[in-house]
């Protein structure tokens, strides 16, 4: 299935995926909606860390260690994305800082990956996520889109539904809400998302320097604003509450790394993301009509935009959604 030049699309979220797509829709010509009640980046997407950052997800993360030439090409999609929406890209790198043994662990999984042993890992990179929103969703209004509270309740032959009790007609549904849609009603392939809770530490460290600095078990990354500590990854928990008992292990980490932070009035945020069984997202058309999915970004939202809103568009435009598209297969954990 493809939509026409005009088409009417709807897209739930406005996320980093949501917003990505609701772009790269408009300027494909087609009609977008994008309804989210949310405030803008009261999300997972405005709590992240903004890192885009392959090779420290394949070391770190263990669900991630075989997509690394998958989370490559995405990250090789930031430059012109981000010139375009005048995103600011640090390259300055993720440095590598800690006990003697860790070092090593972590020099023998770099081998593991066919990487050089070192101190900074270059090639990864990191934005400013909250303002990154801003300005993919205010260049998504300039090409057209349009932005509306409303909370997608379903999507049945055409007619989209929503909380307040609105019916409205689209072409087309994108389900692009993170881990708010994942019973199956409105895409049976969402029954496979699963929440993780993540809480992330603000607090200032003015003379911080450009680098994200990694250490066991914590990440400090210098923003515009605080130095971002993280992050807890809390499985199956999907509420929004800041939990002292689960960023212990975080400051603690902090502190040694920097025994000198100020993390008494550090600010909680937390957010929620979504996986699927692999950690990759699902991307394509679900088994209900006329529903496109692009959810489960696990810890790779920001990394994985601008790559699943070219696959979306190209979908959605008849062009070849390119070699990533088995990957990503909405369908792939359906019983066959
Ligand atoms: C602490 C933390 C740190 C992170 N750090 C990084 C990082 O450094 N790099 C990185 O790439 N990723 C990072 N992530 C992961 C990243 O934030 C997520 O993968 C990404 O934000 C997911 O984007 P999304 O658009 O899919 O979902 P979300 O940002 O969750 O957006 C989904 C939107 O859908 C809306 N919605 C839900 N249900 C409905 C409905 N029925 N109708 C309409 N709208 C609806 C919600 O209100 C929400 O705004 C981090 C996450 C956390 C929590």
């Amino acid at each position: 299935m493809q939509s026409d030049d005009g088409a009417k699309i709807a897209v739930a979220g406005a996320g980093a995926f949501g917003s990505a797509v609701a772009l790269r829709l408009a300027q494909a010509g087609r009609a977008v909606t994008v309804f989210d009640p949310s405030p803008p980046g009261l999300n997972a997407s405005g709590v992240a860390a903004g890192m885009l950052a392959p090779v420290s997800e394949a070391l770190f993360d263990p669900l991630s260690r075989d997509h690394l030439p998958l989370m490559r090409r995405a990250r090789d999609l930031w430059p012109d994305f981000a010139e375009a929406l005048a995103i600011a890209l640090s390259r300055a790198g993720v440095r590598l800082e800690g006990s003697k043994a860790w070092r090593a662990e972590v020099a023998a999984r770099l081998e593991q990956l066919g990487l050089a042993a070192g101190d900074t890992i270059a090639e990864d990179w990191r934005l400013e996520a909250r303002s990154a929103l801003t300005n993919l969703r205010a260049a998504a209004e300039d090409v057209g889109a349009v932005f509306d509270p409303g909370e997608v309740v379903s999507f049945e032959s055409g007619a989209l539904t929503l909380t307040d009790g609105r019916v409205e007609s689209f072409d087309v549904l994108v389900l692009a809400t993170g881990p708010g849609v994942r019973d199956g009603r409105i895409a049976p392939e969402t029954s496979a998302l699963a929440p993780i809770k993540g809480q992330i530490l603000r607090t200032s460290a003015p003379d911080h320097d450009a680098a994200v600095v990694r250490g066991q078990g914590v990440y400090l990354a210098p923003g515009e604003a605080a130095l971002s500590i993280g992050a807890t990854m809390e499985a199956g928990r999907d509420d929004l509450a800041p939990d002292a008992s689960a960023t212990q292990a975080l400051r603690r980490a902090a502190q040694d790394l920097r025994p000198g932070l100020d993390l008494d009035h550090a600010v909680v945020e937390v957010g929620v993301r979504a996986t699927t069984p692999d950690g990759l997202p699902l991307v394509g058309w679900s088994r209900a009509p006329g529903v496109m999915l692009a959810v489960g970004a696990r810890r790779n939202g920001w990394l994985f935009a601008p790559l699943v809103a070219d696959m979306v568009a190209a979908y959605l435009t008849s062009d070849n959604p390119g070699p990533d598209a088995a990957a990503l297969d909405a369908r792939r954990f359906e019983k066959a």
